[in-house]
């Protein structure tokens, strides 16, 4: 009898390395920003694998796909790499390629950069084309966002690296809590209940309990739920358990923007995002709201900072106050945390200090 297989996931990823990889694994030594877009790690057997850095929108053609493979073979023996980041890298030991192969890309209308003191594409979540919950779409406005900040992929002429994340909802699969600049939908309404079809197709139980704000209970007589409206934060969980309580809200979603957010390192904590702008209009195709605020920011952070200050660090040094007044952004009750609901509700706070 034939053993049965249960290692059905992908494939192990050693199987894929390019042989310059394999034979260096360990013993790489260091790595080096060569020009916008290019990388070169060095190993201590004196080998060099160059990296050249390309965006692409996110959401590509088959046509686009057959392209850069073509582009692989022809200058990597077939190796390349997507980036959590959805840029596409091309995989090269032989350095001489290089400028070759970025010349085709910019040919084709690719970019190359991304790397350094850049803005390197948006890592976001799956938007309106994949999942069920989103208060606005993912790849639509990275591509727009994108577009008018092209020049910042390029070039490394920003004081420091600028990380832009967007997430669609605020359970938020993306990294919009420790980014630079995050642009995160919001729903703005508590979730209507669909009483007629609720008992039908949801576990009253699980439901219940995957608010986290304990704000639904149960309605025996309805064989349904209710919800506490002023303990909701209008997340979304429960809907992701029951499609009969519906978060969806058309005309009421929106898109909000924070700034300041940075991962820890060696020697500091994570820095949460903060928010900066808490409402923007739902506007696509393109988002012009959205759009021209953050590019904004980049402006105005591009203009203020020190060399080697990110978002944080710029916003730490000249205050909170004077960011919105270089800015000119709007300070609001919105912006306050533990504004006088926390007390009594779970909603008004950022840090979830219960
Ligand atoms: Fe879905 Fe929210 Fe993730 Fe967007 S952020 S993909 S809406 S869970
Ligand atoms: Fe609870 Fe979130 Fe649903 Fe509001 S939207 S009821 S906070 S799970």
């Amino acid at each position: 009898m034939a053993q049965a297989r249960t290692d059905i996931g992908p494939p192990l990823y050693k199987e894929m390395l390019p042989p310059i990889i394999k034979e260096n694994y360990g013993k790489w030594q260091y790595h080096e920003i060569v020009k916008p877009g290019v990388l070169v790690h060095v190993s201590e057997t004196g080998a060099k694998l160059y990296t050249v850095r390309a965006g692409s929108p996110r959401l590509i053609s088959i046509y686009f796909i057959r392209e850069i493979c073509d582009l692989a073979d022809k200058y990597c023996d077939g190796y390349l790499r997507f980036t959590s980041r959805h840029n596409v890298e091309f995989l090269l030991s032989d350095g001489s390629k290089v400028d070759a192969l970025i010349a085709e890309l910019t040919e084709k209308g690719v970019p190359v950069g991304g790397t350094g003191n850049s803005i390197t594409n948006i890592v976001h979540t799956q938007g309106w084309v994949h999942c069920h919950t989103p208060a606005t779409d993912a790849s639509g406005i990275v591509k727009s966002v994108m577009d008018e900040l092209f020049e910042y992929f390029t070039t490394m002429k920003l004081p420091a690296k600028l990380r832009i994340s967007l997430a669609c909802c605020l359970n938020m699969c993306g990294a919009v809590h420790c980014s630079d600049i995050a642009i995160l939908g919001i729903h703005r309404t508590v979730p209507k209940i669909d009483h007629d079809t609720l008992h039908k197709v949801c576990e009253i139980p699980t439901l219940t309990a995957s608010c986290p704000t304990a704000a639904i209970r149960p309605n025996p007589k309805l064989k349904s739920v209710e919800i506490k409206a002023e303990r909701c934060m209008y997340c979304g969980n429960c809907y992701t358990m029951c499609p009969s309580v519906h978060i969806i809200d058309a005309k009421n979603d929106a898109v909000s923007i924070w700034v300041g957010g940075k991962i820890s390192n060696s020697r500091i904590g994570p820095r949460f995002s903060r928010l900066a702008i808490p409402f923007l209009p739902n506007n696509p195709p393109r988002w012009p709201e959205v759009v021209n605020a953050v590019k904004h920011i980049v402006e105005v952070y591009a203009a203020n900072a020190q060399p080697g200050e990110r978002m944080a660090e710029w916003i730490e040094r000249i205050s909170w106050e004077k960011f919105f007044e270089v800015t000119g952004l709007q300070f609001t009750d919105k912006h306050i945390d533990d504004f006088t609901l926390a007390q009594t509700t779970f909603r008004s706070t950022t840090q979830f200090k219960w």
